[in-house]
């Protein structure tokens, strides 16, 4: 198996990883009439329930890695922190994508940073910080708030710390666990939005509508789309992903997180960039032509990318920890779709599924991502009419 051959209904798809990203993913195959077999060290994966195989093994474990790697076509990753030598050993058995390099970019802040500003595009003020005394000029050319983040393996707002007032420098170090990190402005940002873009083997490349997002806490709570930014902002935002995507040659489905920032909320500073698909992307399950599950196994096994049209606007809820004992009124609500990760417990903050609402698409704001060929103003009355029979029957 070469990097370019196109692995077809039949093929089988390895995943590194078996949460909610993992589940999707493989869902998304099995509708394309591949399989998956997943590799996770935790036996209560929710992934596993819907894949083909699976291997419970640590991703450091070079004989469960090459049984696994002799099982499948392709390998992905529903994670970034993948550690580089598992990534390496696949490589030299299967096709891994996205590639190493895409991987070791977005798992280091410091890299990921420098990698954007070498290429022009705008994030907030930032330094490294391997010592509390580093920490202290940084704070003193930076300024306060700020925030101090670990240049490793922090998601959702985990290994980060806002340091404002007069916290000194050495508390907030060793508060961090004293890893090598960076400090970067707090922005007063107006908005936060993020892209959606895919990349095939050619270098091709489809992006999604630009979602608004709201966080809770350092955790995505709510997507919307479209995004309410100007046109001609979303259209920079999608090019800014769509070089990104370029620059750091990824294959695969990715995401770029960033500030609407300035005057009006006329301008862009790049956040985080996760080389995978992402939270931020879920609405794309229900309200467009591909998903962007469906996507990334699109771009990895060859096929030609899917349609990232829109036939609805939608907003996407988080459902949080107990708050997915409430599916029975999402379930009842015939402009939402429901997904339930199959997670067993709802421990507090943890992700348990995920609503998505549809209205129907306005046509004032009919972005890139959105087409008419696709029937949307069919899809659009489906939709508008479900919800008056919702309100009827209420
Ligand atoms: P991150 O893990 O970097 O994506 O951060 C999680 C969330 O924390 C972001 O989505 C923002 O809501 C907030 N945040 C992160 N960095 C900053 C920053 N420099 N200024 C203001 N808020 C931030």
């Amino acid at each position: 198996m070469t990097d370019r051959e196109v692995i077809g209904p039949g093929g089988r798809v390895g995943i590194l990883g078996g949460g909610q990203l993992g589940r999707m993913m493989a869902v998304a195959a099995a509708e394309l009439g591949l399989s998956t077999v997943i590799l996770c060290p935790d036996p209560a994966s929710p992934a596993f329930a819907v894949a083909a195989d699976k291997v419970v093994a640590d991703y450091a474990d070079e004989t469960a890695l090459a049984a696994f790697a002799e099982q499948v076509d392709v390998i992905t990753y529903e994670f970034e922190n993948i550690p580089a030598a598992t990534v390496e050993f696949l490589a030299e058995r299967r096709p891994v994508f996205p590639p190493a390099k895409p991987l070791s970019i977005t798992q280091d802040r410091l890299i990921e940073k420098r990698m954007l500003t070498t290429h022009g595009i705008a994030v907030a003020p930032f330094a490294p910080v391997d010592s509390a005394e580093q920490l202290g000029d940084a704070l003193a050319r930076i300024g306060r708030p700020a925030i101090l983040k670990a240049r490793r393996f922090g998601y959702d707002g985990k290994g980060q710390a806002v340091i404002r007032g007069s916290i000194d420098p050495a508390t907030a170090w060793q508060e961090l666990g004293g890893v090598p990190a960076i400090l970067e402005g707090y922005v007063a940002f107006h908005t936060e939005v993020s892209v959606i873009v895919a990349r095939d083997r050619d270098g091709e490349v489809a992006a999604y509508a630009v979602t608004e997002n709201r966080h809770e806490n350092g955790v995505l709570a709510e997507s919307t789309v479209p995004a309410a930014i100007p046109a001609d902002l979303a259209e920079e935002a999608t090019a800014v992903a769509a070089d990104i995507a370029a620059v750091i040659g990824h294959v695969g489905v990715m995401a770029v997180e960033m500030f609407v920032v300035g005057e009006g909320g006329r301008a862009l500073l790049v956040n985080e960039i996760a080389p995978r698909v992402h939270n931020s992307g879920h609405w794309t399950m229900d309200a467009c032509v591909c998903s962007q599950f469906e996507q990334h196994i699109r771009a990895i096994c060859g096929w030609p990318l899917g349609s990232t049209a829109r036939h609805a606007d939608a907003t996407m809820v988080n459902l949080l920890g107990t708050a997915v004992e409430d599916w029975q009124r999402y379930a009842a609500d015939p402009a939402a779709r429901v997904h339930i990760y199959g997670k067993a417990e709802a421990r507090p903050g943890r992700k348990m599924g995920h609503v998505t609402r549809l209205t129907p698409l306005q046509a004032a704001a009919r972005p890139a991502g959105s087409a008419d060929e696709y029937g949307q103003a069919e899809l659009a009355s489906d939709t508008a009419q479900a919800e008056s029979e919702a309100e009827q029957a209420h």
